[in-house]
């Protein structure tokens, strides 16, 4: 094992603060099929909380956090091992943490023009493309690095360069990503890109939370959610907007005040039937210095006390429940099913490209995307 990033001697200034150094270190976790190595980074930060992520997608596999009595879990699904992910979670089409792009969501029809040109995208999702096509960004090994050093933060860049028409995507695509875990437990992901002709681009990460432990026997139905959004974009039956936003006031949709994520999943809400649950972009209201994370999401889990905090400078959440986990494969915390999870996936709204009502997706070749979006993890007594 390499150690590449301690923060030893580092120090520690609140007088409750572990003893302990931040630490961060990567291993070799196998080898893609087509004989590419991948390898495997752990973060851990000084109250002991871990991430680890996979060079593979840059998929996070595991976050362990402790629960209120300190007993630690892991509260993100995935899989065991490597093969697994490029079999049954390619099958699945789960993208369990993993870095999502060059589009994350859906677009129409798997079609937008751009500067005149007509662009043409696998139909991975009938009748639309979803997440970058049929090989996208969760599907490439990117090249991880130490990241810099930063009072007790340990942090790591991940690299990766997508040719020119990747997946029928315009511009040569530069793109790095910096997963940096904090000492006050917050998993920061910075995305920055550049490119050498016009395109479009929504990046994610596609992590799925349940703050009991992944494969907890109940779900996450009795944890509660707060989102800071007065609207959301409902859709038609295939999950692209309608193209309006809609007040979430009186609808299944407002979680303005914490409410139990399984409170309305029954109601009979013709959103809710057509995505079997929450599949949802949530506006999010915003005031102040946009590149500044702004709060999106709040997540407890009353059983465990474990906390989630999500702040981000994207416009959007989409909110899935797990729908399509139907218990048709073993994850690292057992079979997963539906509502197993909720994951908070911040972005800009599906099907930009195609609604010019929507705040634009377009990367110009003189503009540098930038994004950030944060997960801090706690606990309530
Ligand atoms: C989509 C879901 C999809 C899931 C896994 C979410 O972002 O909105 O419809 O099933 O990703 O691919």
């Amino acid at each position: 094992m390499t150690t590449f990033g301690s923060l030893a001697g580092v120090a520690f200034l609140a007088a409750a603060t572990p003893t302990v150094a931040a630490t961060l270190s990567t291993a070799p976790f196998g080898a893609t099929a087509d004989g590419k190595p991948v390898s495997l980074t752990t973060m851990t930060s000084v109250h002991g909380v871990t991430v680890k992520f996979m060079s593979y997608g840059g998929t996070i596999t595991e976050i362990i956090t402790p629960d209120r009595q300190g007993h630690p879990a892991n509260i993100e699904l995935g899989f065991s091992s490597l093969r697994d992910y490029e079999t049954k979670g390619a099958e699945g089409g789960f993208y369990f943490g993993a870095l999502v792009g060059r589009y994350a969501n859906r677009i129409a029809k798997g079609h937008f023009s751009l500067d005149g040109h007509d662009y043409t995208l696998a139909i991975n999702n009938p009748p639309n493309s979803l997440h970058g096509g049929l090989k996208g960004f969760d599907k490439q090994v990117w090249d991880v690095q130490p990241g810099a050093a930063s009072g007790q933060a340990v942090s790591a860049v991940l690299h990766l360069v997508s040719p020119d028409g990747d997946q029928g995507f315009p511009g040569k695509l530069d793109l790095s990503v910096t997963y940096t875990l904090s000492d006050d437990d917050a998993l920061s992901i910075q995305y920055k890109a550049t490119t050498d002709k016009d395109t479009v681009l929504n990046l994610t990460n596609h992590a799925y939370f349940n703050l009991a432990g992944a494969g907890s026997a109940d779900g996450v139905f009795q944890q509660v959610l707060m989102v800071n959004a007065d609207q959301y974009t409902p859709t038609d039956k295939t999950s692209i907007p309608l193209g309006h936003n809609a007040p979430v006031q009186g609808t299944a949709f407002d979680f303005r005040q914490p409410t139990a994520i399984g409170a309305r999943l029954r109601s009979d809400d013709e959103q809710l039937i057509w995505a079997q649950g929450y599949d949802h972009n949530w506006v999010l209201n915003k005031q102040g210095d946009a590149a500044v994370p702004q709060l999106a999401a709040r997540a407890f889990d009353p059983a465990s006390g474990r906390t989630l905090d999500c702040l981000t400078t994207e416009p959007g959440v989409q909110i899935y429940t797990g729908n399509f986990l139907k218990g048709a494969y073993a994850g690292n915390g057992g079979v997963y099913r539906q509502t197993d999870a909720f994951t908070l996936e911040t972005q800009h709204f599906p099907d930009s490209p195609n609604q010019p009502s929507f705040p634009t997706t377009e990367l110009k070749l003189e503009q540098t995307f930038n994004s950030t979006t944060v997960f801090r993890f706690g606990v309530r007594k």
